[in-house]
């Protein structure tokens, strides 16, 4: 067990459950358990929290960053502060990532001067798995916070759910973007798309302006604005979410500005579920007149720009019709 910063400390499962090191030596008041399965053996008077989540590079450790930030922080902040224990089963990968989040939030810090902290105070050092690192820096570039907003956060997250595709049938109704045609808030200024409101603390204050985009041919609502998502090649800590193809060069700063893009990229849209629940790839098509609007693919595809898109759910523009709202 270490020692990170004062009332902060760091361990492997064996030390979780020592009852000396716990109580005698670290007088340690609450812990947080980042593991697959739960502590066996718990001691009365220490508070526990249990995070289940696998050390695998695609597992989603971002969403749960606040939670614990919230919970680490209730203790430590008390009068007197009380000591926390971060732990996992080695204690070098998921408890470090959670204990990194934690530093950078409340020191200010960059994912890597929290990394070296702890470095600093595990002796043979801590290793957060690629997908960790890649997350505490997507964690990094929001500002150290969850924002709804973010292309970032919106990105990873639709990767996630395209990593789940055949969970997909059971999800809850939040994950797809408004339908603009059902939205009651339609035309007025309203939160991003609920895609977001997946993870549980977020940043609400932000809105933008929702203008919508129209099915040329039949006038349909089909998404807002705030659906779309950008592929400028620096968005994104997260190199895979959107790679680029060899022997390309071009890319695209605004696919709404950009001339290069010929499509929009858009999250999935309520409308879309009965055509990409269980489904690889195929055609998306106008939910009212029916006519060809684009495809989606689940695996990705590559935008006329050069950039590759993954999952990919893609609107030709030529089939759209887009108007401001003034
Ligand atoms: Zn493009
Ligand atoms: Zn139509």
């Amino acid at each position: 067990m270490y020692k990170v910063i004062d009332n902060l400390f760091i361990s492997d499962v064996g030390s979780a459950q020592n009852e000396l090191l716990l109580t005698e030596v670290n007088s340690i008041k609450a812990v947080l358990s980042i593991m697959s399965f739960n502590l066996p053996l718990k001691l009365d008077h220490i508070v526990y929290k249990h995070i289940e989540l696998m050390d695998m590079e695609s597992e989603d450790i971002l969403s749960h960053f606040e939670e614990s930030f919230t919970y680490i922080n209730s203790f430590r902040t008390k009068t007197p502060p009380e000591s926390v224990l971060i732990h996992c089963q080695a204690g070098r990968s998921r408890s470090a990532t959670i204990c990194a989040a934690y530093l950078m939030k409340s020191s200010n810090m960059t994912s890597s001067e929290a990394i070296e902290v702890l470095d600093k105070a595990v002796p043979k050092g801590v290793y957060p798995n690629e997908g960790f690192l890649e997350q505490l820096k997507m964690y990094q570039e929001m500002g150290n916070k969850i924002d709804r907003d973010s292309q970032i956060l919106k990105q990873f997250l639709l990767k996630k759910f395209a990593a789940n595709m055949d969970n997909l049938a059971k999800l809850d109704d939040n994950v797809w973007a408004p339908d603009p045609l059902y939205d009651p808030n339609k035309g007025t200024t309203m939160s991003s798309s609920s895609l977001t409101s997946a993870v549980d603390c977020g940043d609400r204050t932000k809105s933008v302006n929702n203008d919508v985009y129209k099915c040329k041919k039949c006038r349909r609502d089909l998404f807002f604005s705030s659906s779309l998502l950008f592929h400028n090649k620096d968005v994104g800590a997260t190199g895979d979410v959107f790679k680029r193809r060899k022997g390309t060069n071009t890319t695209c700063k605004n696919q709404s500005q950009g001339t290069i893009c010929s499509s929009y990229f858009v999250e999935p849209v309520k409308w879309m579920e009965i055509l990409i629940l269980g489904v690889l790839d195929g055609k998306l098509c106008c939910p009212k007149c029916r006519s060809k609007l684009g495809n989606f693919n689940w695996s990705g595809a590559q935008c006329s720009c050069g950039v590759w898109v993954c999952p990919s759910f893609q609107l030709h523009k030529n089939a759209i019709d887009f108007s401001p709202q003034t």
